[in-house]
């Protein structure tokens, strides 16, 4: 039976001049549609051998190919595609981090699809700087006297040890010795920038007197970590910025903060924890100054640095620079997020990121009475959702102790564990992420604004 099966499958080249191979031939590439017809019939094949129940209904050219369409349709499954971040995560490092304000993404498509004037001076006619329409922007949102942008805060990092301390001593506290993310890691970053690490204090105290005993000939730099992804508590100290400051001044050293998230606004009275504002730390004194384009400030993946003039021409002029330096699209993006900063009337509403931070529960409560009985129609059987309140996070390392409060809407199914509720809301399409609480499936509103994406399209 099996063997009768196997024999009566039609070749490549038969189902390629099936009428129903029209369409698909017009979409898709010759090569590309003979490959996944291939995998297709090898598919067949090996249900057939395996003594699957397969209807020889599903073995006529027409079916196999209505199986091809589908699969061509499908793709790219497994691809870089959009998903719905329902974790309660608003900047979800693996989901893509801040998603984009709407004149940030117009911004970006222009550039996508037109010449710009990424490195032409209109005025003058002739060649011009990328960076200089962000770093005008920068210098005015945080008082700094000078900055400028990378590829993303690793590089910023890099960068600024490379171009103020190689060869040198850099001092840095054991309590700020951090690792994000698995991959950046200060001791690792130091030593590639041909920096030296000199750490000094302990992992839960450091005092002034720590760094000025480290002091010496070899110093080039005072630097400060801001712990963005963990939190000591109980008996510690470090040493506050303006102290560092005082210390470095007294020596005559510059002092670098790496803030990691680095605030532009304080989003205080909406009731979120307050991160370091990149203003405030500037006006204290450090020297240079990093942060991240992705994260609490709600743009594209940037490394911003801003600080003192003499340092950051340095920093802008070191060969590196050009090896880490960000593509027009992201110049673009960040431009607009940045703009919004500065003129729009409600920054707030207009940033993804910083809108989900600061969404009040009722406008949360509103969502969840439209959307649960739809997405009870649209489970069936089987599956009950009911609301409850948790907390969300501010996620990328920023304030990994403190929640917004939230509300979610937890899906069980009378016999699939939470794991297999998950695993199949991440087959629907697109995706939706979800996180696992104590055994059950939770599907975070904090991080979703239109309730329509949390109904699974399978
Ligand atoms: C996130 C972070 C980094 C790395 O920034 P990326 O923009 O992800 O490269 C570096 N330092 C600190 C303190 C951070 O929080």
């Amino acid at each position: 039976m099996s063997q009768e099966l196997l024999r009566g499958l039609p070749s490549v080249d038969r189902l390629l001049h099936h009428t129903k191979s029209a369409p698909l031939l017009a979409r898709f590439n010759r090569d590309y549609v003979t490959q996944q017809c291939r995998q297709v019939l090898d598919e067949l094949r090996q249900a057939i051998r395996a003594g699957g129940a397969v209807d020889a209904r599903e073995l006529d050219d027409g079916a196999i190919l209505d199986r091809l369409a589908r699969r061509l349709a499908g793709q790219p499954a497994g691809g870089f595609q959009r998903v719905v971040n329902a974790t309660g995560t608003v900047l979800h490092t693996n989901l893509g981090r801040a998603p984009l304000a709407e004149a940030a993404i117009d911004a970006l498509v222009t550039a996508a699809r037109y010449p710009t004037n990424l490195e032409y001076d209109l005025n003058e006619g002739e060649r011009g700087r990328r960076e200089s329409h962000v770093e005008r922007l920068l210098v005015g949102l945080t008082g700094a006297e000078a900055a400028t942008v990378v590829n993303n805060n690793a590089a910023a990092v890099l960068l600024a040890l490379n171009t103020m301390a190689s060869g040198r001593e850099v001092i840095v506290s054991r309590g700020e010795l951090i690792e994000i993310g698995g991959a950046f890691r200060i001791p690792e970053i130091m030593a590639r920038s041909g920096a030296v690490l000199r750490e000094v204090g302990t992992t839960n105290r450091t005092h002034p007197d720590d760094y000025a005993q480290a002091i010496g000939a070899a110093t080039a730099l005072l630097l400060k970590v801001h712990t963005s992804n963990y939190r000591i508590v109980g008996f510690s100290s470090e040493v506050p910025l303006p102290e560092l400051v005082a210390i470095g001044r007294q020596h005559g050293l510059p002092v670098m903060e790496d803030l990691g998230s680095g605030a532009l606004i304080d989003l205080g009275r909406y009731g979120v924890p307050k991160e370091p504002l990149v203003g405030e730390r500037v006006a204290l004194g450090a020297d240079v100054v990093t942060f991240s384009g992705d994260k609490v400030l709600g743009g594209p993946q940037a490394g911003l640095l801003v600080g003192r003039k003499a340092w950051i021409d340095r920093i802008a002029k070191n060969p590196l620079h050009r090896a880490v330096r960000c593509d027009k699209l992201t110049l673009a993006a960040l431009e607009a997020t940045l703009a919004l900063y500065q003129q729009s009337p409600d920054v707030v509403s207009e940033i993804p990121a910083l809108r989900a931070f600061t969404r009040p529960l009722r406008e949360l409560e509103a969502m969840a009475a439209r959307l649960l009985p739809a997405l009870e129609r649209a489970l069936g059987p089987g599956f009950s959702v009911a609301l409850e309140s948790s907390t969300s996070q501010i996620g990328s390392g920023a304030l990994p102790t403190e929640e917004i409060p939230t509300w979610a809407v937890a899906v069980r199914h009378d016999r699939d564990s939470a794991d297999a509720v998950a695993a199949r809301f991440r087959a629907a399409r697109p995706p939706i992420i979800g996180r696992i609480n104590d055994d059950r499936f939770l599907l975070d509103l904090r991080t979703v604004f239109d309730p329509d994406d949390l109904i699974p399209r399978w």
